[in-house]
């Protein structure tokens, strides 16, 4: 490991000082250190923000759930309004990382967390993501676990969080404060796809720190649920994923919302999918087709073809179990 300075401010405003300064905020530190173990990542100083007052959990005037970037995986998941109310998002953390591991890490870290992508980790190997301009190894390379979805010649490396999937299907917002004030960005605005720079994964300013998750208010009754496909039943990371959110009632679909993980380079929305379901009624029949659109612009590489067929087959009994059958 490099030698780092490291730094634990009082208030928020130091450690924005801090950042500002090019120091590293860390938290949880379920990810970085360990990439700094590998020399992946070599920050010069580590500004310690776990102690800053981002915790909370809880709702807001228009009933929107606000989740302050320092709350604990394992606290959100067993948070009652979450449980009740986005099942979803309780699902997708319980299905994350170790129980040890969700104790420790935070909601902000999760969604900032780095692909799990061998070469990446593999300082020897080229990596686009860890290097700008040096190649990419997984192209070449074995790529089973890759994207399909979203990729480019610089880079096909999956984001590896189950939540940020989750939090896609539910328009979540990205509260952001940095020296120059307040911002906010949906979630799908604020990853960033690989394109020619995929060192570059996300729309955050030097200085810039995440503190709060938004998600915003649903039409009720909402139904909603996860699932994760992958090659062990814990301790492992998707292979494919969806998350679904239905609003149902008369027996029409009213609104739907379908993100996968595991096959995208960001958490990748279902558009194609969540248009078949608007306006429908629920079925098996509109399942299947619904769920043929899924893998709809995907680019298959050489060892990863069989994820086409896992995604369609992933939403489609995900659509079932949340839309149930008449
Ligand atoms: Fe690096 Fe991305 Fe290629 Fe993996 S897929 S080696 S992260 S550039």
């Amino acid at each position: 490991m490099h030698p780092f300075a490291y730094t634990k401010p009082a208030d928020t405003r130091s450690a924005l000082v801090a950042g500002a300064r090019g120091g590293r905020y860390i938290a949880g530190g379920t990810t970085l250190v360990d990439l700094m173990r590998e020399t992946v990542e070599r920050p010069g100083t580590l500004v310690d923000i776990s102690g800053l007052p981002l915790r909370d959990v809880r709702t807001g005037e228009r009933r929107e759930l606000r989740i302050g970037a320092l709350a604990r995986m394992s606290d959100v998941a067993a948070h009652p309004r979450v449980r009740s109310a986005y099942p979803v998002v309780s699902q997708a953390l319980e299905l994350s990382a170790s129980a040890q591991l969700r104790n420790m890490a935070t909601i902000g870290g999760n969604i900032m967390q780095r692909t799990r992508c061998t070469y990446f980790r593999d300082v020897s190997a080229a990596c686009n993501k860890r290097q700008r301009g040096s190649g990419c190894a997984a192209l070449e390379g074995y790529n089973r676990s890759h994207a399909i979805l979203g990729t480019s010649d610089a880079c096909v490396a999956t984001h590896p969080s189950d939540l940020a999937v989750a939090l896609a299907a539910l328009d979540t917002v990205v509260h952001l404060l940095g020296p120059d004030g307040e911002r906010s960005l949906t979630l799908t605005e604020f990853l960033l796809r690989p394109g020619s720079t995929p060192d570059r994964e996300h729309d955050l300013r030097p200085g810039e720190l995440i503190t709060a998750l938004e998600i915003p208010p649903h039409p009720q009754p909402l139904r909603s649920g996860y699932l994760k496909v992958r090659d062990r039943q814990s301790y492992e990371f998707a292979l494919t994923s969806a998350a679904v959110v239905l609003h149902i009632t008369g027996g029409v679909i009213r609104d739907a919302r379908v993100a996968a993980g595991g096959v995208g380079t960001v958490p990748w929305r279902l558009t194609a999918v969540e248009r078949r379901l608007v306006g429908a009624r629920p079925s098996d029949r509109l399942w299947a087709q619904a769920a043929a659109e899924a893998s709809h612009g995907a680019r298959p590489l050489r060892h990863n073809g069989f994820k086409t067929e896992l995604l369609e087959r992933t939403v489609e009994r995900q659509l079932r179990t949340v839309g149930g059958t008449p």
